[in-house]
């Protein structure tokens, strides 16, 4: 009788102890998700069945053995459940059911060795009761903790790049701003004309490229270092501790370079630029708010200035207040009727006559006067106005019957890069009868660098209405010849940077001059832009270059003031 017992004791004992190895392994499995989307580690279905089965297991072996008398060694084998439970509530389910797991098998070494009389059997039942209790109870732990860890982790981070987000950057810089003598910086970095890259690839592109700038700028930072995501295309860096404001611009330099290197999303080639602002604290000196500002303030005036990275200085709060200002004015300009266009002549060496003109741009700011394009122009860029402006000068030089010969008008890298450009030019076109032949499309290098392929096919499409192709302010980019040759272009404009050298500046008499021949090798035209005296006149003429543009010949005028002249010199 007690033999037999004995046995089937013994090996419910061992079927209960597999039957624990089921919950670890169906815990096991990895997750493939991202680790935010991670749910909860509760218990499993197929976990809570197998902790069934073996709970069965138990009662079975209990009956087999003992009935349900139990002995002296059930009391102390209760003392087990405390660092179970211990276990439980600190290291979670996993570690729960190892350390259960291990418990089991350590009994079951121990009954095997010979040890098997009844009160070590049921010591091993009892652990097993005190083992599914310690799981129950590690698994609502574990669950609670990861949904309070989760929630937590959400308010903290970014959900796109899971970065700490903004919310944890003020605490930090809160928390900074509290302790003692030690000097800490903040490196504000914005993405020049992100927006257009959403516009053109789509939103997903767009976030699949913030993930990789989080990762390159990372890649970049030390172990104290903390990036934040501040929000859209705004990164933040927090560097704790610095020695030198130096050591601090050293890193703005090396991140811009970072982010310069074109990246392939989704089989787009990306190029994008930042600009980075740059404040410094002493740790107990200013609030979080005031850094945070400081930092802001230097990253707009980066925007506007040549320079990628900017540290902030006192003056600067003035200047971007003045720039905001300038972009609510710009957007009420169009209502406010304060846009103009003007026409500046374009003149023919040759013949000595006028032979088209560039219309150009004005903001005719009332008091204020007229504000110079190449201070609003860049901020209509950036805001996404330019469509609108551009569409205006457009449909207003098209409609307005404009002086004779061809109209030269300047387009912005966002217009090429908008779908419906070309479509939009087809249907001014047709709208006002006006020859497409008529029209000059002028576009620069460094536009054209920002989309290589896709800006070629616009272009072409361009010309296949009829209208040319100018490449505007030659020379100041990055255009090399294999280069040249791949782009629909059929007028190189000589930038006027290199007309002001002419005759006297020996280099710039060489520039010009290679132009010129370079022009007349790829059989292209050319226009010398910014020719203000007799002098630069006579070099051009004497080197074949058969347009000019510029003061000499006349200023860009309202469409009522200009006069098609004719050189006398001809
Ligand atoms: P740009 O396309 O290089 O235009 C030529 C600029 O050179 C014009 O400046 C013109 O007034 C100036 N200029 C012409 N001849 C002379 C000269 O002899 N001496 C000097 N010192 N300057 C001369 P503006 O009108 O101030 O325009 C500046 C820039 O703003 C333009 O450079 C162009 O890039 C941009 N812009 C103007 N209108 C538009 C527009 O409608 N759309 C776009 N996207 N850009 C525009
Ligand atoms: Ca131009
Ligand atoms: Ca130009």
């Amino acid at each position: 009788g007690l033999w037999l017992e004995n046995v089937l004791a013994f090996w419910a004992g061992e079927a209960t102890g597999i039957a624990m190895l089921a919950p670890l392994i169906l815990t096991r499995q990895p997750w493939r998700g991202t680790a935010s989307e991670r749910p909860p580690e509760e218990m499993s279905r197929g976990a809570k069945l197998a902790s069934a089965i073996g709970l069965g297991l138990i009662l079975l072996s209990a009956w087999f053995a003992y009935g349900v008398s139990l002995s002296l060694t059930l009391d102390i084998s209760y003392l087990v459940f405390v660092p179970l439970i211990w276990i439980a509530t600190q290291g979670g389910f996993r570690r729960t059911t190892t350390a259960v797991f291990a418990l089991n098998l350590a009994v079951l070494i121990f009954v095997q060795t010979g040890l098997t009389n009844p009160q070590v059997i049921a010591l091993q039942f009892n652990l097993m009761t005190v083992s599914y209790v310690s799981l129950l109870l590690a698994s609502v732990f574990s669950a609670y903790r990861r949904n309070r860890d989760r929630l937590r982790h959400s308010v903290y981070h970014d959900r796109l790049t899971d970065l700490p987000n903004r919310t944890r950057l003020m605490e930090l810089l809160n928390e900074l701003g509290k302790q003692r003598s030690q000097r800490y910086a903040l490196l504000f970095i914005n993405l020049d004309r992100f927006k257009l890259i959403n516009d053109t690839y789509g939103q997903n592109v767009g976030d699949a490229f913030l993930i990789l700038v989080g990762r390159r700028l990372q890649s970049c930072l030390g172990e104290h270092d903390v990036l934040a995501r501040h929000g859209g295309d705004e990164f933040a860096v927090v560097l704790p501790e610095i020695t030198s404001v130096k050591g601090v611009m050293a890193l703005a330099e090396q991140l811009v370079e970072k982010l310069e290197q074109s990246v392939q999303v989704s089989g787009y080639e990306i190029t994008i630029r930042a600009s980075i602002g740059i404040a410094t604290a002493r740790a107990g000196d200013a609030d979080a708010l005031d850094i945070l500002q400081k930092a802001d303030t230097a990253m707009r005036e980066a925007k506007t200035s040549t320079a990628h990275y900017v540290l902030f200085d006192t003056t600067m709060k003035e200047r971007v207040r003045a720039r905001v200002d300038l972009e609510r004015d710009l957007k009420l300009a169009r209502s406010r009727d304060e846009l103009e266009v003007h026409f500046q002549p374009i003149v023919s060496l040759t013949t000595g006559q006028t032979t088209g003109h560039e219309a150009l741009m004005r903001w005719n700011k009332g008091s204020s006067g007229y504000i110079p394009p190449l201070s609003f122009i860049p901020i209509a860029e950036e805001t996404g106005l330019i469509h609108e402006l551009s569409a205006w000068l457009m449909a207003q030089v098209l409609r307005s019957s404009p002086p004779e010969g061809y109209i030269a008008i300047n387009l912005s890298v966002q217009q090429l890069q908008h779908v419906g450009f070309v479509k939009q030019v087809k249907q001014l076109l047709t709208e006002t009868d006006f020859p497409a032949e008529r029209l000059v499309f002028e576009v620069t290098e460094s536009m054209m660098m920002v989309d290589l392929n896709a800006n070629i096919a616009v272009l072409e499409a361009l010309a296949g209405l009829g209208s040319k192709i100018a490449l505007d302010d030659f020379g100041t980019g990055y255009a090399s010849l294999s280069y040249l040759k791949r782009l629909p272009v059929h007028i190189l404009k000589i930038d006027r940077s290199f007309l002001q050298g002419v005759p006297e500046d020996s280099e710039d008499v060489f520039l010009v001059r290679t132009i010129l021949s370079l022009a007349q090798s790829l059989n292209l035209g050319v226009v010398a832009e910014g020719v203000e005296s007799e002098a630069q006149e006579a070099f051009l003429r004497e080197h074949g270059c058969q347009q000019v543009q510029g003061f000499l010949y006349g200023r860009p005028l309202p469409l009522g003031q200009v006069k098609v002249k004719t050189l006398e010199s001809s």
